[in-house]
């Protein structure tokens, strides 16, 4: 993929939900599965060696609540004196650059950890983060799907099991709440919107609110259908974090900008819902793939969104695939 790969390396943000968006760019079309195989087999190692040497950066937000990017997914630190409460894991390679941003933050040692789903990005750091005293938390699908060989379409991969120490000891299906270095936490599962077993989290008293991979700030999403992850549930997602949001509260991406805001979320929302009526229309009229795919439904939305390795052609056919 040369000079493709190349630019996918620069960048800061990799995360495994974007390496079937990278596969399809650098052939500039459709990928036979051995080809995508292949390519997610390669990009995973790419992804693992950059993290191992990327920096992780963290951003002070507000009260005792951080958040860390460098390392898959967006993470959100909340610390005190009852120890530091994570959302999300990262990448296990990044340990040492975690482990480093963590220590800046505070001398305590790592409590808890949650899991907004099971995707590697997002959890891959469980290992090590469980060696070290976190207690992790999820929705009974991440446990579900960190517990078995998981296979994802989209990729052409398949996962294998988790190790015993990186499986969610706690689950929740239901709201649930915490309290920890005096801070009202709150635990939400979303109906299926990225995958199955989506949660937000929110800091109460910060007025921060942490949205895993419901949302991505600034770049076309991925939607893992393998996993009951579709198009109008990831609508009905925006819609239900735009209702817990005021234009006060501080919004945590799972992916791009890691500090996010209401008016931002909501233009995130409206492109969804109209590249969803274009993609629709389209396909209600008969068009293929193919077809969709050449019309181009995403246009006015490309500049903004279609930056990042979920590529126009790539988010229309996810659209595609659910409506
Ligand atoms: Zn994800």
């Amino acid at each position: 993929m040369g000079l493709r790969r190349n630019q996918l390396l620069s960048r800061r943000h990799f995360c495994l939900c974007c390496m079937s968006g990278a596969a399809f760019a650098a052939t500039g079309g459709w990928l036979t599965p051995r080809q995508a195989f292949a390519e997610a087999r390669g990009l995973v190692t790419l992804i693992k060696d950059s993290a191992a040497s990327s920096p992780v950066t963290a951003h002070k937000l507000r009260g005792n609540v951080s958040v860390l990017e460098g390392s898959g997914g967006n993470i959100a630190v909340l610390t005190g004196p009852d120890g530091k409460l994570l959302v999300d894991g990262g990448i296990g390679v990044s340990r040492p650059q975690l482990t480093k941003a963590l220590s800046g933050l505070g001398p305590e040692s790592v409590t808890h950890l949650i899991n907004t789903h099971w995707h590697f990005d997002h959890s891959d750091g469980n290992e090590w983060l469980h060696s070290v005293g976190a207690k992790i938390i999820a929705h009974e699908n991440t446990r579900k799907h960190l517990s078995e060989i998981q296979r994802v379409e989209d990729w052409d991969y398949n996962f294998l099991p988790s190790p015993a120490g990186a499986i969610p000891s706690e689950i929740l299906s239901a709201n649930r709440s915490l309290k920890l270095n005096g801070t009202s936490i709150e635990m939400k599962p979303y109906k299926p919107a990225h995958t199955d077993g989506d949660l937000s989290v929110t800091f109460g008293e910060a007025d921060i609110l942490h949205v895993g991979d419901t949302y991505w700030n600034g770049i076309y999403p991925f939607i893992d259908y393998s996993t009951g992850g579709s198009i109008d549930g990831m609508i009905i997602a925006s819609d239900s974090n735009l209702a817990a949001a005021t234009d006060n509260t501080i919004i945590i991406p799972g992916h791009g900008k890691p500090v996010s805001n209401k008016s931002e979320l909501k233009a995130f929302r409206d492109m969804l819902v109209d590249i969803r009526d274009k993609v629709a229309a389209l396909k209600k009229a008969g068009r293929t793939l193919e077809e969709t795919v050449a019309a181009k439904p995403t246009a006015a939305h490309d500049a903004k969104w279609g930056q990042f390795v979920i590529d126009p052609p790539f988010f229309t056919k996810l659209v595609y695939e659910g409506v």
